[in-house]
Protein backbone atom coordinates (compact mmCIF):
# COMPACT_ATOMS: atom_id res chain seq x y z
CA UNK A 1 0.00 0.00 0.00
CA UNK A 2 0.90 3.35 -0.70
CA UNK A 3 1.17 6.31 1.94
CA UNK A 4 -1.96 8.36 2.93
CA UNK A 5 -5.39 7.22 2.65
CA UNK A 6 -5.18 3.32 1.82
CA UNK A 7 -7.21 2.99 -2.14
CA UNK A 8 -10.57 1.30 -1.62
CA UNK A 9 -11.11 -2.16 -2.07
CA UNK A 10 -14.92 -2.43 -2.84
CA UNK A 11 -16.80 -5.82 -3.97
CA UNK A 12 -20.05 -5.97 -5.08
CA UNK A 13 -22.44 -8.76 -4.77
CA UNK A 14 -26.10 -9.77 -4.96
CA UNK A 15 -27.84 -12.62 -6.52
CA UNK A 16 -27.60 -13.63 -9.86
CA UNK A 17 -29.24 -12.18 -12.28
CA UNK A 18 -29.99 -8.65 -10.52
CA UNK A 19 -27.90 -7.47 -12.97
CA UNK A 20 -24.04 -6.75 -11.72
CA UNK A 21 -23.07 -7.53 -14.66
CA UNK A 22 -25.10 -4.85 -16.35
CA UNK A 23 -24.00 -1.98 -13.95
CA UNK A 24 -20.64 -2.83 -13.86
CA UNK A 25 -20.92 -2.63 -17.51
CA UNK A 26 -22.88 0.64 -17.34
CA UNK A 27 -19.86 1.93 -14.92
CA UNK A 28 -17.20 0.96 -17.39
CA UNK A 29 -19.31 2.93 -20.01
CA UNK A 30 -19.50 5.88 -18.67
CA UNK A 31 -16.11 5.63 -16.70
CA UNK A 32 -13.71 4.10 -18.56
CA UNK A 33 -10.89 4.49 -15.77
CA UNK A 34 -12.86 2.40 -13.05
CA UNK A 35 -10.69 -0.77 -12.82
CA UNK A 36 -12.25 -4.28 -12.64
CA UNK A 37 -10.89 -7.38 -11.16
CA UNK A 38 -10.82 -10.29 -14.28
CA UNK A 39 -12.06 -13.53 -12.46
CA UNK A 40 -10.84 -16.77 -12.99
CA UNK A 41 -13.62 -19.63 -14.01
CA UNK A 42 -14.00 -22.82 -14.56
CA UNK A 43 -17.08 -22.18 -16.48
CA UNK A 44 -17.57 -22.22 -19.94
CA UNK A 45 -17.64 -18.95 -21.89
CA UNK A 46 -21.71 -17.91 -22.62
CA UNK A 47 -22.13 -16.31 -26.52
CA UNK A 48 -20.09 -13.05 -26.48
CA UNK A 49 -18.10 -13.12 -23.60
CA UNK A 50 -14.17 -12.42 -24.19
CA UNK A 51 -11.50 -14.79 -22.39
CA UNK A 52 -9.36 -12.16 -20.43
CA UNK A 53 -11.92 -9.71 -20.20
CA UNK A 54 -15.42 -11.09 -18.78
CA UNK A 55 -13.23 -14.02 -17.09
CA UNK A 56 -10.17 -16.05 -17.60
CA UNK A 57 -11.58 -19.31 -18.36
CA UNK A 58 -9.53 -22.01 -17.12
CA UNK A 59 -9.68 -26.00 -16.90
CA UNK A 60 -10.27 -27.53 -13.26
CA UNK A 61 -6.37 -28.05 -13.04
CA UNK A 62 -5.37 -24.52 -14.00
CA UNK A 63 -7.78 -23.45 -11.31
CA UNK A 64 -6.23 -26.18 -8.30
CA UNK A 65 -2.79 -24.90 -9.26
CA UNK A 66 -3.83 -21.18 -8.53
CA UNK A 67 -5.24 -22.47 -5.29
CA UNK A 68 -2.18 -24.00 -4.20
CA UNK A 69 -0.49 -21.30 -5.23
CA UNK A 70 -1.68 -18.87 -3.65
CA UNK A 71 -3.28 -17.06 -6.42
CA UNK A 72 -6.44 -16.51 -5.50
CA UNK A 73 -7.87 -13.63 -2.92
CA UNK A 74 -10.87 -15.93 -2.42
CA UNK A 75 -12.69 -18.36 -4.65
CA UNK A 76 -16.25 -20.58 -4.08
CA UNK A 77 -18.05 -22.92 -6.18
CA UNK A 78 -21.01 -21.44 -7.46
CA UNK A 79 -23.92 -23.49 -9.38
CA UNK A 80 -21.48 -25.79 -10.72
CA UNK A 81 -18.26 -24.04 -11.58
CA UNK A 82 -15.61 -22.29 -9.70
CA UNK A 83 -14.63 -18.44 -9.78
CA UNK A 84 -11.90 -16.80 -7.78
CA UNK A 85 -10.04 -13.45 -7.74
CA UNK A 86 -6.90 -13.29 -8.76
CA UNK A 87 -4.57 -12.09 -6.43
CA UNK A 88 -1.79 -10.17 -8.11
CA UNK A 89 -3.15 -8.06 -10.89
CA UNK A 90 -5.40 -6.71 -7.61
CA UNK A 91 -2.64 -6.02 -5.36
CA UNK A 92 -0.42 -4.42 -8.23
CA UNK A 93 -3.19 -1.64 -8.80
CA UNK A 94 -4.67 -0.82 -4.73
CA UNK A 95 -0.47 -0.86 -4.48
CA UNK A 96 -0.60 2.15 -6.91
CA UNK A 97 -2.88 3.96 -4.72
CA UNK A 98 -5.61 3.44 -7.15
CA UNK A 99 -9.10 2.32 -6.17
CA UNK A 100 -10.54 -1.48 -7.64
CA UNK A 101 -13.85 -2.94 -7.72
CA UNK A 102 -14.69 -7.41 -7.66
CA UNK A 103 -18.22 -8.20 -9.02
CA UNK A 104 -18.35 -11.55 -6.93
CA UNK A 105 -20.65 -13.83 -4.65
CA UNK A 106 -21.95 -14.27 -1.02
CA UNK A 107 -18.87 -16.73 -0.04
CA UNK A 108 -16.11 -15.01 -1.84
CA UNK A 109 -17.46 -11.56 -0.34
CA UNK A 110 -17.59 -13.32 2.70
CA UNK A 111 -13.96 -14.39 2.56
CA UNK A 112 -12.93 -10.60 0.91
CA UNK A 113 -14.21 -9.68 4.92
CA UNK A 114 -11.95 -11.80 6.90
CA UNK A 115 -8.85 -11.05 4.50
CA UNK A 116 -9.14 -7.47 3.89
CA UNK A 117 -11.57 -6.26 6.54
CA UNK A 118 -10.88 -2.73 5.00
CA UNK A 119 -12.73 -3.16 2.03
CA UNK A 120 -16.41 -1.93 1.56
CA UNK A 121 -18.69 -4.38 0.98
CA UNK A 122 -21.50 -3.25 -1.60
CA UNK A 123 -24.77 -5.58 -1.91
CA UNK A 124 -27.13 -5.09 -5.20
CA UNK A 125 -30.60 -5.82 -4.40
CA UNK A 126 -33.54 -6.08 -6.69
CA UNK A 127 -36.67 -4.28 -6.59
CA UNK A 128 -38.65 -7.88 -5.65
CA UNK A 129 -38.07 -10.85 -5.56
CA UNK A 130 -40.86 -11.37 -8.64
CA UNK A 131 -38.44 -8.97 -10.41
CA UNK A 132 -35.30 -11.20 -9.84
CA UNK A 133 -36.95 -14.44 -11.20
CA UNK A 134 -38.09 -12.01 -14.02
CA UNK A 135 -34.57 -10.61 -14.95
CA UNK A 136 -32.83 -14.08 -14.78
CA UNK A 137 -35.67 -16.08 -17.12
CA UNK A 138 -35.22 -12.78 -19.07
CA UNK A 139 -31.48 -13.36 -19.24
CA UNK A 140 -32.41 -16.79 -21.46
CA UNK A 141 -28.42 -17.88 -21.06
CA UNK A 142 -29.16 -20.91 -18.77
CA UNK A 143 -31.19 -23.79 -19.08
CA UNK A 144 -34.40 -24.06 -16.43
CA UNK A 145 -32.42 -26.73 -14.37
CA UNK A 146 -29.32 -24.18 -14.04
CA UNK A 147 -32.05 -21.23 -13.19
CA UNK A 148 -33.90 -22.90 -10.75
CA UNK A 149 -30.56 -23.79 -9.12
CA UNK A 150 -29.47 -19.62 -9.32
CA UNK A 151 -32.84 -18.80 -7.61
CA UNK A 152 -32.54 -21.69 -4.88
CA UNK A 153 -29.10 -20.38 -4.20
CA UNK A 154 -30.64 -16.23 -4.64
CA UNK A 155 -32.87 -16.74 -2.00
CA UNK A 156 -30.63 -17.66 0.89
CA UNK A 157 -28.28 -14.26 -0.85
CA UNK A 158 -30.99 -11.75 0.02
CA UNK A 159 -30.71 -12.99 3.48
CA UNK A 160 -27.49 -11.73 3.88
CA UNK A 161 -27.92 -8.39 2.78
CA UNK A 162 -27.48 -7.02 6.42
CA UNK A 163 -23.84 -8.37 6.29
CA UNK A 164 -23.16 -5.53 4.01
CA UNK A 165 -21.83 -1.87 4.49
CA UNK A 166 -24.47 -0.62 1.61
CA UNK A 167 -27.42 -1.52 -0.01
CA UNK A 168 -28.04 -0.08 -3.54
CA UNK A 169 -31.46 -0.76 -5.09
CA UNK A 170 -30.90 -1.63 -9.26
CA UNK A 171 -34.31 -0.46 -9.71
CA UNK A 172 -32.69 1.24 -12.71
CA UNK A 173 -29.39 0.60 -14.11
CA UNK A 174 -28.02 4.18 -14.64
CA UNK A 175 -29.19 5.59 -11.29
CA UNK A 176 -27.19 2.08 -9.30
CA UNK A 177 -24.13 2.62 -11.69
CA UNK A 178 -24.07 6.75 -10.66
CA UNK A 179 -24.42 5.38 -6.46
CA UNK A 180 -21.59 2.60 -6.99
CA UNK A 181 -19.15 5.21 -8.99
CA UNK A 182 -20.20 7.63 -5.70
CA UNK A 183 -18.78 4.89 -3.31
CA UNK A 184 -15.87 3.77 -5.11
CA UNK A 185 -14.29 6.85 -4.95
CA UNK A 186 -15.79 8.29 -1.79
CA UNK A 187 -13.72 8.90 0.94
CA UNK A 188 -13.54 5.64 3.05
CA UNK A 189 -15.98 5.93 6.10
CA UNK A 190 -13.61 3.12 8.15
CA UNK A 191 -16.14 0.58 9.71
CA UNK A 192 -19.10 3.18 9.73
CA UNK A 193 -22.03 1.49 8.14
CA UNK A 194 -23.36 3.88 5.32
CA UNK A 195 -27.09 5.46 5.43
CA UNK A 196 -28.17 2.35 2.97
CA UNK A 197 -31.95 1.05 2.64
CA UNK A 198 -30.98 -1.16 5.86
CA UNK A 199 -29.92 1.20 8.37
P1 LIG B 1 -26.00 -10.72 -12.74
O1 LIG B 1 -24.67 -10.28 -13.30
O2 LIG B 1 -26.28 -10.15 -11.38
O3 LIG B 1 -26.19 -12.20 -12.77
P2 LIG B 1 -27.11 -9.53 -15.19
O4 LIG B 1 -26.34 -8.26 -15.27
O5 LIG B 1 -26.76 -10.64 -16.13
O6 LIG B 1 -27.16 -10.09 -13.68
O7 LIG B 1 -28.65 -9.11 -15.39
C1 LIG B 1 -29.70 -10.08 -15.44
C2 LIG B 1 -30.81 -9.57 -16.37
O8 LIG B 1 -31.46 -8.45 -15.77
C3 LIG B 1 -30.31 -9.09 -17.73
O9 LIG B 1 -31.23 -9.51 -18.73
C4 LIG B 1 -30.29 -7.56 -17.60
O10 LIG B 1 -30.48 -6.92 -18.84
C5 LIG B 1 -31.46 -7.32 -16.66
N1 LIG B 1 -31.32 -6.11 -15.83
C6 LIG B 1 -30.23 -5.71 -15.13
N2 LIG B 1 -30.48 -4.57 -14.44
C7 LIG B 1 -31.77 -4.22 -14.73
C8 LIG B 1 -32.63 -3.14 -14.33
N3 LIG B 1 -32.22 -2.17 -13.49
N4 LIG B 1 -33.89 -3.11 -14.81
C9 LIG B 1 -34.32 -4.09 -15.65
N5 LIG B 1 -33.57 -5.14 -16.07
C10 LIG B 1 -32.30 -5.22 -15.61
P1 LIG C 1 -21.84 -15.90 -13.88
O1 LIG C 1 -21.70 -17.36 -14.17
O2 LIG C 1 -23.29 -15.45 -13.97
O3 LIG C 1 -20.90 -15.03 -14.68
O4 LIG C 1 -21.41 -15.67 -12.36
C1 LIG C 1 -21.99 -16.44 -11.35
C2 LIG C 1 -21.67 -15.80 -10.03
O5 LIG C 1 -20.27 -15.87 -9.78
C3 LIG C 1 -22.06 -14.34 -9.96
O6 LIG C 1 -22.75 -14.11 -8.73
C4 LIG C 1 -20.72 -13.63 -9.99
O7 LIG C 1 -20.77 -12.41 -9.27
C5 LIG C 1 -19.86 -14.63 -9.27
N1 LIG C 1 -18.42 -14.45 -9.51
C6 LIG C 1 -17.80 -13.98 -10.62
N2 LIG C 1 -16.48 -13.93 -10.42
C7 LIG C 1 -16.26 -14.36 -9.15
C8 LIG C 1 -15.08 -14.51 -8.35
O8 LIG C 1 -13.96 -14.23 -8.74
N3 LIG C 1 -15.26 -14.98 -7.10
C9 LIG C 1 -16.48 -15.29 -6.60
N4 LIG C 1 -16.54 -15.73 -5.32
N5 LIG C 1 -17.60 -15.15 -7.32
C10 LIG C 1 -17.49 -14.69 -8.57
Amino acid sequence: MGTGTPARLTVLSGPSGVGKGTVVAEVRRRHPDVWVSVSVTTRRPRPGEVPGVHYHFVDAAEFDRLIASDGLLEWAEYAGNRYGTPVAPLRERLGSGAPALLEIELQGARQVRERAPEAQLVFLAPPSWGELVNRLAGRGSEPAAVQEARLTIARAELEAADEFDVVVVNDDVARAADELVGLLTAPSPGHVRSSGAHE
